[in-house]
């Protein structure tokens, strides 16, 4: 695919390359600009089995060129199944595919998180992002836009983007934060070979044919969906620890899910933060990694106009704004699914307390909402409006509106 190159190229340096940090790097390089991206671990590696791609998200790779490349690693689940653990009772059903490409034009996806980010990054080298692994960040100086690593290595750049997690280095240093809060929840993520699964009466149906079941129970629910490509279901179980000894243990620990950070940039108007670090989310609406691909995206789109240097910290708030409104929405949401979750008793009565519908996937308007959302429209919205109001002369604060 052909994409813009931005008037004015600037170096951009990118901490983190988990999904959000690669996906930056692929659309700022695909604009033009120089990237380097840093990573901690040794090796450009995911943990964990399966990602789900809601539609939102597969429309942006798409766009990107990425998705035709993951299409053949994936499985396209056919519907969603919720259910009451002690009973075995239907609470909801929603068909998801081919429904929901024909309705918002790309799949809701599964796939192996170690595939996806092999397809991410060979796309950044095949662009030339300078990929550093085994380099973790120690330092930083957000007014000079330059950072240290572990191994005493300084590198400095124009504009520096924080994509390094949960529990992000960047964003403890631009918040003076110690550690991220305890949201009191474990996830525990099993992938299981589905060939066992086959050879069990009981269980056989879960990989028939490729679905996204669920149970919920009293403080606790569990997720299974299938990677065909993989021979496993990957199952996921999430519970509630009520133990503060068991909390307090090296392993496992627990952050917040549901939690979006107030600050994303700093007042020298050269660093932002994207993804987990800017705001993690639980999988209950399976949007995490979705939004982290929706900043990246809409930062490149922004960065692809750039003209002036003058313009670089408007940018970054126009970016911070927009993306700060969606994610809380949609953050909210997903806590808000975790509390009627929670009891599958009270599920209905606690969804009418807050006025949605019990299974966001069964709620059209929502879903609507959620993965009509094109980034590149509200991209080229939001910048005319920027060009319009400020005739190239840079109004801080001018996202407010
Ligand atoms: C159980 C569970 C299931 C989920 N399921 C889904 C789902 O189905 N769909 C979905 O969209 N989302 C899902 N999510 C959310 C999703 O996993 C995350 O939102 C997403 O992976 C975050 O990507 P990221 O790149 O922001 O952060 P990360 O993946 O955490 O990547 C950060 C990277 O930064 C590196 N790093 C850290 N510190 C430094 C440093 N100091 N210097 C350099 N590098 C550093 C790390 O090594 C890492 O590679 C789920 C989350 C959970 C907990």
């Amino acid at each position: 695919m052909t994409s813009t190159i931005a008037p004015l190229r600037i170096h951009f340096l990118i901490v983190g390359g988990g999904l959000a940090g690669v996906a930056a790097a692929i659309t700022l390089a695909q604009h033009g600009h120089q990237v380097t991206l840093l990573e901690a671990q040794e090796h450009f590696s995911a943990i964990g089995a399966g990602i789900q791609t809601p539609p939102n998200c597969s429309c942006i790779l798409k766009r990107w060129g990425i998705l035709e490349t993951l299409i053949p690693l994936a499985t396209s689940p056919q519907e969603m199944i919720f259910q009451q653990y002690e009973t075995g009772k239907v609470l909801s059903r929603a068909l998801l595919a081919p429904d929901l490409e024909e309705k918002y034009g790309a799949p809701h996806l599964n796939i192996h998180r170690g595939d996806f980010l092999r397809v991410l990054v060979d796309q950044a080298k095949r662009l030339r992002v300078q990929l550093h692994a085994n380099s973790p960040v120690i330092n930083i100086d957000f007014a000079a836009a330059s950072v240290r690593t572990a191994q005493e290595i300084e590198c400095s750049a124009d504009v520096i983007i924080g994509a390094d997690g949960k529990r992000s280095f960047c964003r403890m240093a631009l918040c003076q934060q110690v550690t991220p809060s305890s949201s009191g929840k474990l996830a525990y993520r099993i992938p299981i070979k589905t060939s066992l699964l086959r050879e069990h009466p009981d269980l056989a149906h879960l990989v028939e044919s490729p679905k996204i079941w669920g149970w919920i129970g009293h403080n606790s629910y569990i997720l299974c969906s299938e990677i065909v490509t993989k021979d496993i279901l990957n199952v996921l179980i999430t519970k509630r620890i009520e133990d503060p000894q068991f909390m307090q243990g090296p392993f496992p620990r627990s952050v917040n899910m549901e939690d979006v950070n107030e600050k994303w940039t700093h007042g020298s108007g050269k660093f932002v933060l994207i993804g987990d670090s800017a705001h993690s989310m639980g999988p209950n609406l399976v949007q995490g990694a979705a939004q982290g691909i929706e900043d990246a995206a809409l930062l490149g789109e922004l960065f692809a106009n750039l003209s002036h240097h003058n313009q670089i910290p408007d940018i970054i708030e126009i970016y911070s704004k927009m993306r700060q409104k969606r994610v809380s929405a949609i953050s909210k949401r997903s806590e808000e699914m975790g509390q009627i979750w929670n009891n599958p008793d009270t599920a209905s009565k606690r969804a009418k307390d807050l006025g949605i519908t019990p299974d966001p996937f069964s709620d059209p308007e929502f879903l609507g909402w959620l993965y009509r959302y094109d980034i590149f429209e509200e991209a080229a919205k939001v910048w005319e409006k920027y060009v319009k109001e400020t005739c190239d002369r840079p109004i801080r604060g001018f996202a407010d509106g």
